[in-house]
C-alpha cells in the first residue's frame, strides 16, 4: 500500500493542515515536509469518508439497474467509503448466505465497505421473522435490519425484530408506512395532488408507524431507526421520542432537503419517489431538525431504475431516484448555502453519526492520527452543471440532470487507496494497483 501526504487542505472546523497517509492508517498531522508522493489540497476541504445507511445496490437479482460494483462506483463518486445495502434483492438478503455473497461482492469491487443490512421478515413479506441473529453473526455482521421498501407493518413482528436486533447490539430501522392508508397513493396528498388528479398519500400513514414504533423500541429498550423521514410531524414525533428518552434515531434524504411536490406538475416520473415529495413547509422542518439533530443523518435511498421504469405514466413508473453521486452537493445546496449547517454538522450527519448508528467505531472517530484513511476531498467553491457524465453508477434516473449544482467530490480515498483522483473515478484495475 501506498504511502501520500495530503497537503494544505482545510479540516470542517476551519483547521489546515497536512495529513501523511501511510498503510491506509492517518499516520502524521501538521506541516510535514517532503513527501514522495503528493496530494495538493489548496482551497479544498477534507472530510471523514460518508458513510451511507440506506443504499439500493440491487445486487443479487437486479443487475439491469445497478451492480455491487457499480454501485460502488457511485458511492466513490459521492465521497462515500461505507454504504449499507438495503435487502430488497433477488433472493432477499435474509439469511448469511446471501448478505455474505453481498460482503464478498463488496470486497472484491474495492470502492467501499458494502455492509448488508438484513431483512426484517422472510422474503420481506412481513410474516415470519428472519434469521436475525445468525446474520448478525456471520462473516458479513449484519447490525441494521429492514424491510425497507416495505413497511414491518405487523406490531407483533415489529416488536419480535426490536428484542432480537438488541441481543445483537443492533437497529431496526423501519420503512414507515401505514399500508392501509397508502393503497394506490402516487403523491403527497396535497394541493399538487389533488390538481393532478392522483392519489394522496398522506403523511399520517408515516407518522403514525414512528408513533408507535417510537413506543414498542420504549417498551423493549431496544434501538429503532427511521428511514427516509419525510414530514414536519414525523420530525415532531421524533423530536417527543428523544425527549421522553426512547432510543431512536432519524434520517433524511437528499432529495427531501431539497425538492417539494410541486416538481411533479410535469408529470416527470423522475421525481417520484417513496415516501413522497412533499410540502415546502415540510423541507424547511426537515432541514431545521437536521441543524438541530433531532434528524441525525443524511441518507441517500439511492434507488437506480432502468429507464424504462421510468419512461411510463407517472401511476405506473418505478419509485426512486439515484442519490450517491449528488448527495453532498445537495446538501450543500440545501442546508450549507443557505446558512443551516456548517461542514462540521454535514461531517455529523453524513459520517459521525452514521457510523455510531451501524457500529463502526473506527469511523464514527474525527480525523486524528491512527483512524483509517477513509477520506472525501471536496471543492465546495465549484458550481457546475450536473449532468449524466457525473453519473458513475448503472442508472441514470437522477431528477438534478442539468442542474445546477455547488460543490465537487474531487478525490475519496477508500483504506487510503484513491478511488476517485482529480473528480474521476478510478477504473477497478487502477484501484489495486501502486499509483
Ligand atoms: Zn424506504
Amino acid at each position: 500500500m501506498s504511502a501520500f501526504v495530503i497537503r494544505g487542505a482545510q479540516l470542517a472546523d476551519g483547521t489546515r493542515t497536512d495529513v501523511r497517509v501511510d498503510g491506509g492508517v492517518i499516520v502524521e498531522l501538521g506541516t510535514i515536509g517532503t513527501a514522495d508522493r503528493t496530494v495538493h489540497a489548496d482551497g479544498l476541504l477534507l472530510l471523514p469518508g460518508f458513510i451511507d445507511l440506506h443504499t439500493h445496490l440491487r445486487q443479487p437479482g437486479g443487475e439491469g439497474s445497478e451492480t455491487v460494483l457499480t454501485g460502488s462506483r457511485a458511492a466513490a463518486a459521492g465521497g462515500y467509503t461505507t454504504v449499507h445495502a438495503m435487502p430488497n434483492t433477488t433472493p432477499t438478503a435474509d439469511t448469511p448466505g446471501v448478505v455474505e455473497q453481498v460482503a464478498a461482492l463488496g470486497e472484491e469491487a474495492g470502492y467501499v465497505d458494502v455492509r448488508p443490512i438484513g431483512a426484517v421478515s422472510k422474503g420481506r413479506e412481513g410474516v415470519e421473522l428472519a434469521e436475525l441473529v445468525a446474520m448478525a453473526r456471520s462473516r458479513a455482521r449484519v447490525r441494521i435490519f429492514s424491510d425497507d421498501g416495505s413497511c414491518v407493518a405487523d406490531p407483533l413482528l415489529m416488536r419480535r425484530a426490536l428484542e432480537y436486533a438488541r441481543i445483537v447490539d443492533g437497529v431496526v430501522a423501519q420503512h414507515a408506512e401505514e399500508p392501509r392508508l397508502t393503497a394506490g397513493a402516487q403523491l403527497h396528498d396535497g394541493a399538487v395532488a389533488a390538481d393532478l388528479g392522483l392519489k394522496g398519500w398522506p403523511a399520517v400513514a408515516e407518522e403514525a408507524i414512528i408513533a408507535r414504533d417510537a413506543l414498542l423500541a420504549e417498551s423493549t429498550d431496544s434501538r429503532l431507526h427511521v428511514c427516509h423521514v419525510s414530514t414536519a410531524g414525523s420530525v415532531e414525533v421524533v423530536r417527543w421520542a428523544k425527549a421522553r428518552g426512547i432510543r431512536i434515531t432519524a434520517e433524511v434524504t437528499p432529495h427531501h432537503l431539497w425538492l417539494t411536490d410541486e416538481a411533479a406538475r410535469g408529470y416527470d416520473a423522475r421525481f417520484k419517489v417513496n415516501p413522497p415529495l412533499r410540502t415546502a413547509e415540510d423541507v424547511d422542518v426537515l432541514r431545521a431538525a437536521l441543524a438541530d439533530g433531532t434528524i441525525d443523518a443524511v441518507a441517500t435511498d439511492h434507488a437506480p431504475h432502468p429507464a424504462e421504469a421510468k419512461r411510463s405514466e407517472w401511476s405506473a413508473a418505478a419509485m426512486g431516484m439515484v442519490g450517491l453521486e449528488s448527495a453532498v452537493l445537495v446538501v450543500q445546496a440545501a442546508v450549507v448555502e443557505t446558512g443551516l449547517l456548517g461542514w462540521p454538522e454535514v461531517e455529523r450527519a453524513m459520517s459521525r453519526r452514521p457510523a455510531e448508528i451501524a457500529g463502526l467505531a473506527d469511523a464514527a472517530r474525527p480525523i486524528a492520527v491512527g483512524r483509517g484513511a477513509d477520506l472525501v476531498l471536496l471543492d465546495p467553491s465549484a458550481r457546475r452543471r450536473f449532468d449524466v457524465g457525473d453519473l458513475a453508477g448503472r442508472s441514470t434516473n437522477s431528477p438534478y440532470l442539468g442542474q445546477e449544482l455547488p460543490g465537487r467530490v474531487v478525490a475519496t480515498f477508500f483504506r487510503g487507496v484513491p478511488t476517485v483522483l482529480d473528480g474521476r473515478v478510478r477504473a477497478p484495475e487502477e484501484i489495486g494497483a501502486a499509483w
